[in-house]
C-alpha cells in the first residue's frame, strides 16, 4: 500500500504556500517508480508574487552589516549540519542516488556556506590615498537586488548552495526555481534559513517548468539570473536574460574526458573511471563518460574495467553496500538506453549492457523502479552520437588513441569543456595537458576535480554561457556591482574651475 502522494508547494514571503496554477506534476521514488509527491508548477502570477515578496525585503536586507549577515549564516551553518542526515534522505528519497554520496552532496553545500561566512573579508573595498593632491579613490561592492537562481534535478541541495549562500551574504534577496523532478529538498533549506533568522521574503523558491523560468526571465525587477542545467536551455537563458538587461551566468552540459596514459597505475585508473563513471549512475556534470584509452594501455585496462562494471552494486540508494542506485525518471532511463541502441547501431562495441539489468536485484520493491545496469562501450570513434552528445547515465565510452598528442587534440575538439583528468606518473604530460587543454576544469590523477567552495566553479565552450564563475571570488564579484568613489574635501585643495582632463597633481 502506497501514502498519498504529499502536495509539494512554494516558499515565498517566509510561509509555505500550495500551488493556485492549476498545474501539477508527479514527483517519484525512482528505487521503487511509486508517486511520492505533486509539485505544484507555478504561473507568472505566483513567480511576481515571489519576486515582488524578495523585491520588498531588499532595502532592509541590503542594510544589515555583512557581519550581521555573515551570523545568519553560521547558525544556518549549525543548522545544515544537524539536519544533514536528513537533508541527504530527502535526495535520495526524489533523486535516487545512493545515500552515502547525497551525504557528500550536502557537505560540498556546506563548503559555500562556510566560504559565504567570510563575506565581511570579501567585500572589503580597495582604497587609493591621495590619487591627486587632496583626492583619495576607493571601490567598493554594492549587492545588485532581486537575483534568481535556476537549477538542474541532479544536485538538489548543492547546486541552490552554490548561489544563494554567496548571493544572500553579498545583500541581494533571491528567488530560486528548483527542478521539478525533486522538489522537496529546497523548501527543507528555506525553513532552515528561516530558522537560522534570515528576515522573511529574503529567499523565496517557486517550483515550476519553463512557464516560472520565462517569468523570471522577463521580469524587469530580476537583475541577474544563475542557471545549471543542459546547454541548449543554458544558452536559451543566456540570450533571453541579456536580452532582458540581467546579468546571466549559464552552466551548462558536459562530456568529460579522462585519459589514460601508459605509465599509469592500472589499479588507481580503473577504481577512478569506476568510480567516476557510474558514481551518481552517471548523473553528475562532472561524470567521466569517455575514457581516453593511450596506446597498449587500452588492452591491459578493458578486461578490468569489463569486469568491474559488471560487479557494479547497483542497488537501492538508502541500502549501505549501494555504489549506484536508479536512474532519475524512466523517460531518463528510455534517453539512455536509446543512446545504447544507437552505440551498437554506429559499430560500437559493447562490452557490458546495462539494459540486462534485472531490478529484481536492487531490493524489495524495486521492480518497477527506473533501473539500468552500467554499460561499458569499447572502440568508441568521435563520429558516434554516443561520443558526440551528453547520455547523462551510467554509460562509458572508450576511445582508442596512439599518443598523448591524439588524447589531447580529442578533447580540445569536443564542443563541450566542463571538466578533464589526465591519469600519468609523467610530470612532464601532466604540466603539458594542464596548460594546453581547453577545458575549465582539470584533475591530474583526479577524477572529478570540482573546484573547492573559494576556486570557483565553471566549464568552457558549450558547457558555460557568462564570464563569471559559480561561487568563488567570481560568485562574489557576480552578485555584486563595483561602484568607484572619488572623494575631495572642499578644505584639501581648493581649486578654480577645470577646463581640461583631471590628471594627478
Ligand atoms: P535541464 O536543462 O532539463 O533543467 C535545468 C533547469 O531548467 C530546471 O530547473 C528545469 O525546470 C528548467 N528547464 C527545463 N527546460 C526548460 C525550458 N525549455 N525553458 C526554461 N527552463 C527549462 O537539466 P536537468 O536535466 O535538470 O539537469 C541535467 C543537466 O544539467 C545535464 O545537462 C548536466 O550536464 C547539467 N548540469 C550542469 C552542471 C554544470 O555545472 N555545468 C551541473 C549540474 C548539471
Amino acid at each position: 500500500m502506497h501514502a498519498t502522494p504529499t502536495a509539494i508547494g512554494h516558499y515565498v514571503g517566509g510561509r509555505l504556500l500550495a500551488g493556485h496554477s492549476g498545474r501539477q506534476q508527479d514527483v517519484f521514488n525512482p528505487a521503487t517508480g511509486t508517486v511520492t509527491g505533486r509539485v505544484a508548477l507555478a504561473d507568472a502570477a505566483e513567480v511576481h508574487a515571489a519576486v515582488a515578496a524578495a523585491h520588498a525585503a531588499f532595502p532592509a536586507w541590503a542594510e544589515v552589516p555583512p557581519l550581521r549577515r555573515a551570523r545568519i549564516l553560521f547558525r544556518f551553518l549549525e543548522l545544515l549540519h544537524q539536519h544533514r542526515d536528513e537533508l541527504a534522505r530527502l535526495i535520495t528519497a526524489e533523486h535516487g542516488k545512493v545515500f552515502a554520496d547525497a551525504q557528500g552532496e550536502v557537505t560540498r553545500g556546506i563548503e559555500i556556506v562556510e566560504f559565504a561566512c567570510g563575506i565581511p573579508q570579501l567585500l572589503k573595498g580597495d582604497y587609493t590615498e591621495q590619487v591627486s593632491t587632496g583626492i583619495d579613490n576607493w571601490t567598493l561592492r554594492q549587492p545588485l537586488g532581486v537575483v534568481a537562481g535556476i537549477t538542474p534535478f541532479n544536485f538538489p541541495v548543492m547546486v541552490p548552495m552554490w548561489m544563494f549562500p554567496i548571493a544572500l551574504a553579498c545583500g541581494n534577496t533571491f528567488v530560486l526555481k528548483p527542478s521539478p523532478i525533486d522538489p522537496s529538498p529546497s523548501l527543507r533549506l528555506a525553513e532552515l534559513l528561516q530558522q537560522a533568522g534570515l528576515p522573511d521574503g529574503v529567499f523565496n523558491v517557486v517550483q515550476g517548468d519553463k512557464v516560472a523560468v520565462d517569468a523570471l526571465l522577463e521580469h524587469p525587477d530580476v537583475r541577474a539570473i544563475s542557471f545549471v542545467g543542459s546547454t541548449p536551455i543554458a544558452q536559451h537563458i543566456y540570450e533571453t536574460g541579456a536580452r532582458h538587461g540581467k546579468r546571466v551566468q549559464a552552466l551548462g552540459g558536459a562530456k568529460n574526458h579522462m585519459v589514460v596514459m601508459p605509465d599509469v597505475d592500472l589499479d588507481q585508473a580503473v577504481d577512478a573511471l569506476i568510480g567516476a563513471a557510474f558514481g551518481s549512475a552517471g548523473e553528475r556534470c562532472m561524470a567521466i563518460s569517455v575514457a581516453v584509452l593511450v596506446g597498449d594501455v587500452a588492452e591491459r585496462i578493458m578486461p578490468r574495467l569489463v569486469e568491474r562494471t559488471r560487479a557494479l552494486q547497483v542497488l537501492d540508494g538508502m541500502n549501505p553496500q549501494a555504489e549506484m542506485g536508479p536512474i532519475v525518471t524512466d523517460s531518463a532511463r528510455q534517453r539512455i538506453t536509446g543512446y545504447i541502441e544507437a552505440g551498437v547501431r554506429e559499430g560500437a562495441l559493447l562490452r557490458v549492457d546495462g539494459r540486462d539489468f534485472d531490478a529484481r536485484r536492487a531490493g524489495p520493491g524495486c521492480e518497477r523502479g527506473f533501473w539500468l545496469g552500467g554499460t561499458l562501450f569499447d572502440h568508441v570513434t568521435p563520429s558516434m552520437s554516443i561520443y558526440r552528445e551528453e547520455i547523462f547515465g551510467p554509460v562509458l565510452s572508450c576511445v582508442r588513441v596512439p599518443d598523448f598528442a591524439a588524447a589531447l587534440q580529442l578533447v580540445n575538439d569536443h564542443p563541450y569543456g566542463n571538466g578533464t583528468a589526465c591519469f600519468t606518473r609523467d610530470g612532464h604530460i601532466a604540466r603539458e595537458f594542464a596548460r594546453r587543454v581547453r577545458v575549465g576544469m582539470v584533475g591530474i590523477n583526479v577524477p572529478i576535480p570540482v573546484p573547492m567552495a573559494w576556486h570557483g566553479f565553471g566549464g568552457w565552450k558549450k558547457s558555460l554561457f557568462g564570464d563569471l564563475h559559480a561561487y568563488g571570488e567570481e560568485g562574489v564579484r557576480f552578485y555584486t556591482a563595483q561602484k568607484s568613489v572619488m572623494q575631495r574635501w572642499p578644505e584639501s585643495t581648493p581649486k578654480g574651475a577645470e577646463f581640461a582632463m583631471p590628471t594627478a597633481q
